[in-house]
């Protein structure tokens, strides 16, 4: 019966989702898949409008709940500014993804505590502080549908104008206007199949309708085409321009352009700063940029 309870819980919240449709794809499908870990206040508190999108890690202490013998996340303070651009790097297993999962509560710390705005997220309905988040995925989910109703996704009382901005901010839109139906086309499954680097900006392009002041951000490891490179990195450029972005970082050109890198190593900060800073002490970071950063096209 406990799993049964959890069960209509998690599909309960996952409606509760749906109804409020202020949820990008990428948030159902985290839902759907992430483990019930945390538990919303009894007596919430709410967040004081409007959100500036301040980000505060407080001396965190994580481990994933099946590694209790690993530190994800060893000690970490970090105060991150409203409008802030943070690249977060380092080497595989270093503890950026667990960061980006902190941030949305999919887990709480050990010890320690993640804050927006100040405020506790153990203190406030997960509800109602992920409105304020918008998440572009490695690689985004593509329902089978329009063009059209994947971008409105991210905000479903956009107007077709809106969504059409949406796509020209994200770079996404002389492609688009280039299938077959233009807007119309089917994307997904059984429908036109979309490049990594076009998911990206559709994904781009809701994250703009949804408007949220945090972006949170994992950029693709694989090579993408010069083209969508380009395009991609100026459509992330714009879309950060205004809000706190967190960044897992894997091109030049993005930490290059960010105000803050963030070295992570086995779930610690070891170094932070710009990409010149970083480079002129050596270390690791001066590791990283010349072996582990994908140069692309527009890192020039
Ligand atoms: P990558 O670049 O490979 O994505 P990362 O820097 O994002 O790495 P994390 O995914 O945050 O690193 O992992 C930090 C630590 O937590 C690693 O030791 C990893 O093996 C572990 N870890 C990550 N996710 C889980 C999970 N769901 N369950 C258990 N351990 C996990």
């Amino acid at each position: 019966t406990i799993m049964v309870g959890g069960a209509v819980a998690a599909l309960s919240e996952v409606w509760g989702e749906l109804q409020r449709a202020a949820g990008a794809t990428e948030r159902l499908v985290e839902l759907l898949t992430a483990e019930d870990t945390v538990k919303d206040p009894a007596t919430p508190k709410t967040l004081a409008q409007p959100v500036k999108g301040t980000l505060q890690f407080e001396n965190v202490q994580f481990h994933y709940p099946s590694r209790p013998s690993i530190s994800a996340l060893d000690g970490i303070n970090l105060d991150i500014k409203a409008g802030e651009t943070i690249a977060l790097v380092g080497p595989s297993g270093a503890g950026k993804s667990t960061i980006i999962q902190m941030v949305q509560r999919f887990y709480d710390p050990q010890s320690g505590a993640v804050k927006i705005d100040g405020m506790d997220l153990r203190d406030l309905m997960r509800g109602d502080f992920r409105k304020h988040i918008a998440l572009v995925p490695q690689d985004p989910v593509i329902f089978a549908d329009t063009a059209r109703e994947n971008i409105r996704f991210g905000r479903p009382t956009a107007t077709d104008a809106e969504v059409e901005e949406a796509a020209k901010a994200a770079a996404a839109y002389d492609f688009l206007m280039a299938l077959p139906d233009g807007f119309e086309s089917y994307v997904g499954e059984r429908g036109v199949m979309l490049s990594g680097g076009q998911k990206q900006r559709i994904a781009i392009a809701r994250a703009i309708l949804r408007d949220a002041p945090i972006l949170l951000l994992d950029e693709a490891t694989s090579a993408l085409d010069a083209e969508s490179e380009y395009a991609v990195q100026r459509a992330v450029e714009e879309l950060a321009r205004s809000r706190t972005t967190l960044i897992v970082a894997h091109r030049l050109a993005t930490v290059k352009k960010a105000d803050r890198i963030i070295v992570l190593e086995d779930g610690k900060i070891v170094a932070q700063g710009t990409h010149d800073a970083l480079v002129a002490q050596g270390g690791l970071y001066a590791r990283l940029a010349r072996l582990q950063f994908t140069e692309g096209v527009a890192a020039e």
